[in-house]
């Protein structure tokens, strides 16, 4: 590695994670086939097949990072390392149809354990539909890496990007949100105490679905098959994995648009509502910035409403206003708060 000038050091979280991949994505922007209909910043990209896009989508999980082994069972890992991706997939409205699937692993790792792993995976590939086609398979020096890239098509009349919601559109979000991140602080509370005293047994009753949404999240490909039955496109769409706010930015940023949410229609589980006043968290904020929920967060126009009034599991929670007019949470008592990606405190 060549020797770094201290003097031109800049540090990494100066750009911060976004910073980082529009400064990769400004040297890769223009494209040498004519195929490369659209590159970094979406969901997936796309790649112009003639009547339909092939989408394409990649994302690594790294251990104590992303997963901790000691409350992840292998075999939900291996089926959330999938699904995020498929979520990916759902996010452009298109189909999931192969993956590939890259692990880094050390001698830790037993044989069983990988089987444990890839009976995830294949449980996965079966309640999506996807062929597993191919990967890697490597040594690591520290801890399990996974890499999963998921390729699905879409019809070019169908395809959702983020950057189409315009002024006027009802936004709207799929399942509930904050559970995940709820559940995530029950089983870090969880590994505390056994840290402290090993004898000691699990206490999850009271938490399986906040927990259950930690472990095993769905990609919503149920829901694009019902906005297909019914004959509504989003006009923008990307999949909630770091929280709402932060995606409710995203979506704004690229379609140059502002938004109103309305606290009291955020979908929250009443079960993770308790659960989160128990451990002294703001369902609100696990909610607008807890992640890991693998929800879909789309915009349509007002004319689609009534077509998707009656679906379960679609919730209205906002508008798409003038760009002018803010990004902001409304809150119960009226009051207006500007979205924020990260840190937003409720209370
Ligand atoms: P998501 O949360 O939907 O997986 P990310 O925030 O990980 O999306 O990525 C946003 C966009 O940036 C995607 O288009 C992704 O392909 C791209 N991206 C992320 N990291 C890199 C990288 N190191 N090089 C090129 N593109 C990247
Ligand atoms: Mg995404």
């Amino acid at each position: 590695m060549a020797k770094e000038d201290n003097q031109n050091r800049t540090e990494l979280a100066a750009l911060g994670e976004f910073g980082l991949i529009d400064r990769i994505a400004e040297k890769f922007s223009t494209f040498k086939h004519q195929e490369t209909a659209l590159g970094i910043g979406d969901d997936a990209a796309l790649m112009d097949c003639g009547d339909f896009y092939q989408v394409v989508s990649t994302d690594m999980l790294v251990e104590m990072i992303h997963f901790d082994l000691s409350y992840m069972p292998l075999q939900h890992l291996g089926f959330k390392a999938v699904a995020v991706n498929i979520s990916d997939i759902a996010a452009m409205n298109a189909i999931p149809k192969q993956i590939t699937v890259s692990i880094a692993l050390s001698n830790r790792f037993s044989v069983e354990a990988l089987d444990a792993f890839y009976d995830g995976v294949h449980k996965a590939c079966e309640v999506f539909g996807v062929d597993l086609v191919g990967g890697d398979t490597t040594a690591s020096n520290h801890g399990l890496v996974i890499s999963i890239t998921a390729i699905g098509t879409v019809d070019k009349d169908k395809v959702v990007k983020r950057s189409g919601a315009k002024s006027g559109d009802i936004v709207c979000a799929t399942g509930d949100l904050g559970a995940a991140y709820i559940g995530l602080q029950v089983l870090v509370r969880e590994k505390q105490e056994f840290q402290a005293n090993p004898q000691m047994q699990p206490k999850l009753e009271g938490y399986d679905y906040v927990v259950g949404r930690q472990l095993k999240p769905m990609a919503r490909m149920d829901v694009i098959h019902e906005l297909g039955k019914v004959g509504v496109v989003p006009t923008a769409m990307m999949d909630i994995s770091d929280g709402l706010a932060s995606e409710l930015l995203h979506i704004c940023r690229h379609s140059k648009v502002g938004v109103n949410i309305f606290e009291d229609k955020l979908p929250i589980d009443e079960v993770a509502y308790e659960n989160a006043v128990e451990f002294q968290l703001d369902p609100v904020t696990a909610a607008m910035n807890g992640g890991e929920d693998y929800e879909l967060l789309f915009t349509i126009k007002q004319d689609d409403y009534e077509k998707i009034k009656n679906l379960p599991d679609i919730h209205t929670i906002g508008y798409i206003q003038a760009e002018e007019k803010g990004k902001n949470l409304v809150t119960k008592q009226g009051n207006v708060y500007p979205l924020q990606a990260q840190g937003f405190t409720h209370m």
